[in-house]
């Protein structure tokens, strides 16, 4: 199924296609087990022009748009997800600066991005806000020419081999009206990782706290106005949440292919087991859910680049990313099934896209947090079936 794509879309998607069949499938086991960061696929993407896909073309990048970034992180997710999420990272380290910096902030964070000469991390959940965002208590001061930050960040995906962060903190005590975001590079005095996380899945990507002690930043590294970031931080969330939904709608795809290569060799009671109808429903029950999820993906992605993710669009965001992602979980749990014995043995990638499969339902805002959004907007009447 094409969802009207456009030529360049398919450009891209093959272009993807190639890079995951040839540089990030032959890696996937490996970075699993060593959780060692995979540089030679961050170089992969740049050197074909991935990492700039969602950064408009006057700031270096392709201006390629999300949906293409979805077509191009479904591709990657097939074989590997630590490599899915370095992807989707592109575009959720630069999404603040492209929706809340100004034209001299685009032009000095933006077009190395683009061209993978530095790469960044967004740095928002701490111990005490996840869900809850508007409970961060990182805090910012004015001083001369600078500001200076303390806080801690935790679960910062890349946040240990990032060039640069962006850092939400309070200014003031005013609500969600006190946060500000700034770009801080990471040899900034005062910055440290203190820890990387020992995790599930996704081990590709280190996930890592973050602390901010005493740390100045030029003032001209605060994005936008004092204060306004709440805002750049939900909309940034919003445009990325289709690119975590296609994490999950490759992944399942990926998974149950595997699976059914699988099937048609292994003979049970003297015959393949793809000739079994228990088989065949897994499978069929797989290909509608996948179906399904990539048209709810699609249409996301192609509202964020039609513009439309503000409050009002959001809930639509909110099901692609909930459906794709937990529809994946689902489907990789039976193509685990399919295999038997052996798809529970690391022989096979299949218990690994389980475990990255966990991650995804989490991320981004929970599964639980996605529902309060649609929720929400059905009961306001915005989403109405009448
Ligand atoms: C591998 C990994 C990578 C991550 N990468 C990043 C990153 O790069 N940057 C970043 O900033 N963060 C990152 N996160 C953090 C992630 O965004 C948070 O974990 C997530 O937002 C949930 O916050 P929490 O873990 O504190 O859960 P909590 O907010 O403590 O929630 C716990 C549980 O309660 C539920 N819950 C909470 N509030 C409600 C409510 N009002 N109604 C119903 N249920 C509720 C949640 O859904 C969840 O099931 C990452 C997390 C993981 C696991």
């Amino acid at each position: 199924m094409d969802y009207e794509l456009s030529d360049a879309h398919k450009l891209i998607r093959d272009t993807a296609r190639r890079v995951a069949r040839e540089k990030v499938a032959p890696r996937a086991a490996e970075m699993d087990e060593s959780g060692e960061y995979p540089e030679d696929v961050f170089a992969a993407y740049r050197d074909v022009g991935l990492l700039g896909l969602s950064i408009p073309e006057e700031y270096g990048g392709s201006g390629a748009g999300f949906l293409a970034l979805a077509l191009a992180v479904e591709e990657i997710a097939k074989y590997c997800n630590s490599s899915a999420l370095i992807l989707l990272l592109s575009a959720l380290s630069t999404q603040p600066i492209n929706l809340g910096g100004s034209e001299e902030q685009k032009r000095q964070w933006l077009p190395r991005s683009a061209a993978g000469e530095i790469r960044g991390a967004f740095c928002l959940t701490e111990p005490n806000a996840g869900s809850d965002v508007a409970a961060i208590e990182s805090r910012a001061r004015r001083d001369g020419d600078d500001y200076v930050i303390d806080g801690e960040k935790v679960y910062i995906s890349g946040g240990s081999v990032a060039d640069y962060v962006i850092f939400f903190a309070k200014i003031g005590d005013n609500g969600t009206r006190a946060v500000s975001a700034f770009v801080v590079p990471t040899d900034s005095p005062g910055y440290s990782v203190p820890r990387t996380d020992r995790k599930m899945g996704v081990i590709g990507v280190p996930t890592a706290n973050i602390v901010l002690q005493e740390c100045r930043v030029s003032a001209a590294n605060r994005l936008g106005e004092d204060g306004r970031a709440f805002r750049t931080a939900m909309l940034t969330l919003n445009t990325c949440r289709p690119v975590v939904g296609a994490r999950g709608l490759g992944l399942a795809e990926g998974a149950i292919a595997y699976a059914l290569d699988y099937a048609r060799e292994r003979k049970t009671f003297g015959k393949p087991l793809v000739d079994h109808q228990a088989i065949q429903m897994m499978l069929a029950d797989a290909a509608i859910q996948i179906e399904a999820a990539r048209r709810l993906v699609y249409h996301a992605a192609s509202l964020v680049d039609a513009g439309k993710y503000e409050r009002q669009d959001a809930p639509y965001l909110s099901i692609a990313k909930t459906f794709a992602t937990e529809m994946s979980i689902r489907v990789s749990s039976d193509a685990i099934q399919i295999l038997g014995a052996q798809g529970y043995m690391k022989d096979h990638p299949l218990e690994r896209h389980y475990r990255d499969a966990r991650q995804l339902t989490i991320v981004e805002g929970t599964s639980q947090i996605q529902r309060l959004v649609i929720a929400r907007a059905m009961i306001q009447g915005e989403i109405n079936y009448w």
